[in-house]
C-alpha cells in the first residue's frame, strides 16, 4: 500500500533534486514554513507555483496542498515582523494556519540540470545544446546559467516571435522583439528570469537570438548596436512557469520510486504583476527604424489560451 510520506521525507527529496547550497550567495532558499521536524506531519498533495502570493497560498489551501513549492522566495532579505498586517506576514499566517509548509528553490533550481531553463527551452520546442553559463563545478557541463539552443528548423524571427508567444503563459505584456522579421534564426540563447546581466556570455555563444525576462533599455539597446543579435523580451512570469511543470514532474518521478501515495498540483494563477497592455496605435507616418509589426494584444487573465483558469 502507498503510505503518504512525512514532510521531512519530501523536503529531503527537494533538497536533493535542487541542493540548497548549490543556491547564489544573496539569496534565500530552503523551507520558510512548516514542521519538518514532526514525525506526524504528512504530505498528500504538493502545489507548485512561481510566486508565494497570497492568492497563491489560498490556492494552497483550497487545494488541501500540505505544502507549497515556490521559485521565487518569500523573504529574500531579513524581516522583524510576520504581523498578518504586513502582506508577507499574511502569507506566512495563512500557510500556518492552514498546515501548509512553503519550500523554495530559486537559484538552485535555475542552475540545475534539469532547470529552469531547461523548462523554457521545453515550452518553446527547443533541442537545448549547453548551458550558457556552464557551473564550474559541474564535471559533466551540463549545470549552469541559461542554456544554449537550436530550434527544430530555422524560422524567421517574425515567425519566432509568434511561436514563442503561442507556447509560453498568456500574460499581459505578451513578448517584445527587437530584430530584423525577417532575419533567419536558428540559434537561441535562453534564459529563465531576468536574463539582462548574461548579455556577454550571449555574444560569445554567437547565438541568433536571445529569449528571456526584463530587458532594460541600455543594455538591450547596446547589445543591439554590437551585433545582429535578435531579442525577446517575455514577462518573467511566463520564462519560469515551465519550471512549475517539470519541477512536479520531477517530484512525481520521486513519488513513484518511493512507492508514495502524493499528488502534485501546478497553480495555473497568473501572477506576472503587469495586467493590461495597449499597443502604440499603428501611425500614419511610423517612426523609421528598427521597430517589428505589433506582435500580440493579448491581455488574458488565463494561462492558456481557452484554458479554465
Ligand atoms: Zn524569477
Amino acid at each position: 500500500m502507498p503510505a503518504q510520506p512525512t514532510l521531512s521525507e519530501v523536503i529531503a527529496a527537494l533538497d536533493t533534486l535542487w541542493p540548497r547550497d548549490r543556491a547564489e550567495q544573496w539569496d534565500a532558499v530552503g523551507t520558510v514554513c512548516g514542521e519538518v521536524s514532526d514525525p506526524q506531519a504528512r504530505v498528500s498533495r504538493v502545489l507548485f507555483a512561481v510566486d508565494p502570493v497570497q492568492q497563491v497560498a489560498d490556492e494552497a489551501v483550497a487545494k488541501g496542498a500540505e505544502l507549497l513549492v515556490t521559485h521565487h522566495p518569500l523573504y529574500l532579505r531579513g524581516t522583524t515582523t510576520v504581523a498578518a498586517d504586513t502582506f508577507k506576514g499574511r502569507v506566512v499566517h495563512t500557510l500556518i494556519k492552514n498546515g501548509v509548509a512553503l519550500h523554495v528553490a530559486h537559484t538552485n533550481a535555475d542552475t540545475a540540470d534539469p532547470g529552469v531553463s531547461d523548462a523554457l527551452a521545453g515550452a518553446l520546442g527547443l533541442r537545448v545544446l549547453r548551458p550558457l553559463v556552464p557551473d564550474p563545478t559541474d564535471p559533466a557541463g551540463r549545470r549552469g546559467l541559461g542554456r544554449i539552443c537550436e530550434l527544430e528548423r530555422p524560422l524567421a524571427l517574425g515567425d519566432f516571435v509568434e511561436q514563442a508567444a503561442a507556447s509560453l503563459p498568456v500574460t499581459a505584456q505578451g513578448i517584445r522583439a527587437a530584430g530584423d522579421p525577417a532575419a533567419t534564426i536558428s540559434t537561441v540563447a535562453v534564459c529563465g528570469g531576468s536574463g539582462d546581466s548574461l548579455f556577454d556570455a550571449v555574444r560569445a555563444a554567437g547565438v541568433d537570438a536571445y529569449l528571456t525576462a526584463d530587458l532594460r533599455h541600455h543594455p538591450a539597446s547596446e547589445a543591439r548596436e554590437h551585433s545582429p543579435l535578435a531579442l525577446l523580451d517575455a514577462a518573467h512570469f511566463a520564462t519560469e512557469w515551465p519550471w512549475c511543470e517539470q519541477a512536479a514532474a520531477q517530484l512525481d518521478a520521486v513519488a513513484e520510486r518511493e512507492g508514495w501515495d502524493l499528488r502534485t498540483e501546478v497553480s495555473r494563477t497568473v501572477t506576472d504583476p503587469w495586467t493590461a497592455h495597449a499597443p502604440s496605435l499603428p501611425q500614419e507616418t511610423p517612426f523609421s527604424g528598427r521597430s517589428m509589426a505589433q506582435q500580440t494584444a493579448l491581455t488574458d487573465n488565463d494561462l492558456t489560451p481557452g484554458a479554465p483558469n
